[in-house]
């Protein structure tokens, strides 16, 4: 045998070997039975694998496994194309749905790192984001009313740190009725909460990296759509030439973790509820950001759009300001300081002295994030055992 000849031709025949679990593809291109089908594959009529950075098998099976999630119980399934992460599954969205002089209409309190993507990338090759407050139904109407560029709506929903809601439906069918596209991030919520597809939103991305795989071990994101054309013809395009794809082994960790999803997902809302009502209930706490109680100021839109719970993402906001902020930081001992989310084991962000460090007093304060407000996410653990940790943090 030659030294150079090592191909999957030598594997197992794969029919009477059926692996258990899905295998990981780590190879970056396919080979062809003859010259035909490569020519039949690479004009498109016959599908194959040609090379890894259009498709991969391990990725193509957990993108459908999220697909299927997304559009559970509805009568279409939503066309997926996996990513690297969270981030480049939103660039490719609007890399591949957008052009220059096209606006996107979005809210201040995104995740940090989607706003400063629409301002310093998306800003400087002419596709502007106007934020305004997406809570304000009559003033979408009136932005997208005022100016036909906005092509796109996109929101977020609960949002980083105050868990504020938006009206998904009502927001898709004001840029419908607008001529715009909605998409949505659904990294919080997930699909075992929150299925923006039934209330009528053309996108969903999400960070994988979060609830999905729910480890913490990998880094992955994925866009989903409702129009298979424009998935096909316009964002796997993007995806194939930035060269957005997401790697096997990536997706092969966020196939792993899926296996657990609906089991995660029940403990970590049923957790985040007994926290949310026991620092509620706690003299050193002035306020407790989470859509599950009724004190909420969005807890009946959030009981209207998601179904199964109310996640895992609370806030609250100690009494003693800034020091008391950084004191019970210090003082954790099961909670991890850890800045993401999503993640099987609990963990805790100051957002003052961490996240929105950079972000000035005023502005911050005008998003709710206080100085004493602390962000969890709340994991899988026992549930006394953290308000055990939580309370002598914050005695
Ligand atoms: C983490 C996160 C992202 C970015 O995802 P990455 O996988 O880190 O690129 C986007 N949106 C939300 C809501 C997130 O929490």
């Amino acid at each position: 045998m030659q030294f150079d000849s090592f191909t999957a031709r030598e594997c197992p025949d794969p029919r009477t070997t059926a692996p258990h679990i899905l295998p990981l593809y780590a190879t970056s291109s396919y080979v062809f039975d003859d010259i035909n089908e490569g020519i039949e594959i690479f004009k498109n009529i016959e599908s194959g694998h040609v090379y890894s950075r259009y498709a991969n098998p391990t990725v193509d099976a957990v993108a459908q496994k999220i697909a299927d999630l997304e559009t559970w119980g509805l009568d279409w399934k939503a066309t997926p194309v996996m990513t690297s992460s969270g981030m480049s599954a939103i660039a490719t969205l609007l890399l591949g749905v957008l052009k220059t002089g096209d606006k996107v209409l979005s809210q201040a309190n995104l995740y940090g790192g989607t706003t400063e993507l629409l301002k310093a990338v998306f800003g400087q090759i002419g596709i502007e984001t106007v934020f305004i407050d997406l809570k304000d139904l009559k003033a979408v109407e009136s932005a997208m009313k005022a100016d036909p560029s906005i092509r796109m709506l996109y929101c977020e929903t609960p949002a980083n740190p105050t868990l504020a809601c938006v009206d998904i439906e009502a927001l898709a069918q004001l840029a419908h009725q607008n001529g715009a596209l909605c998409a949505i991030d659904n990294t919080f919520a997930t699909p075992y909460l929150q299925q923006p597809f039934a209330l009528g939103v053309d996108f969903v991305v999400h960070s994988t990296t979060k609830y999905l795989n729910g480890h913490g071990n990998s880094t992955a994101g994925i866009v989903l759509g409702k129009d298979h054309d424009v998935m096909r013809k316009q964002v796997w395009k993007a995806m194939k030439l930035v060269g957005t794809n997401c790697s096997p082994f990536e997706a092969w960790l966020t196939h792993n973790g899926l296996k657990t999803f609906s089991l995660r997902m029940e403990r970590h809302c049923s957790n985040a509820l007994k926290i949310a009502q026991f620092l509620e209930a706690h003299p050193a706490v002035e306020r407790v950001n989470y859509p599950g109680l009724a004190s909420h100021p969005d807890h009946a839109l959030a009981s209207r759009q998601m179904k199964n719970g109310y996640g895992a993402m609370l806030s609250f906001e100690l009494k003693g300001g800034y020091e008391a902020g950084i004191q019970a930081m210090n003082r954790f001992k099961m909670c991890t300081l850890a800045p993401t989310l999503g993640d099987v084991d609990t963990l805790v962000l100051h957002p003052a002295s961490s996240s929105h460090i950079a972000v000035p007093r005023e502005v911050r304060l005008q998003n709710g994030i206080t100085d004493g407000l602390i962000r969890l996410s709340v994991g899988i653990e026992n549930p006394d055992d953290l308000i055990a940790d939580l309370a002598q943090a914050i005695a």
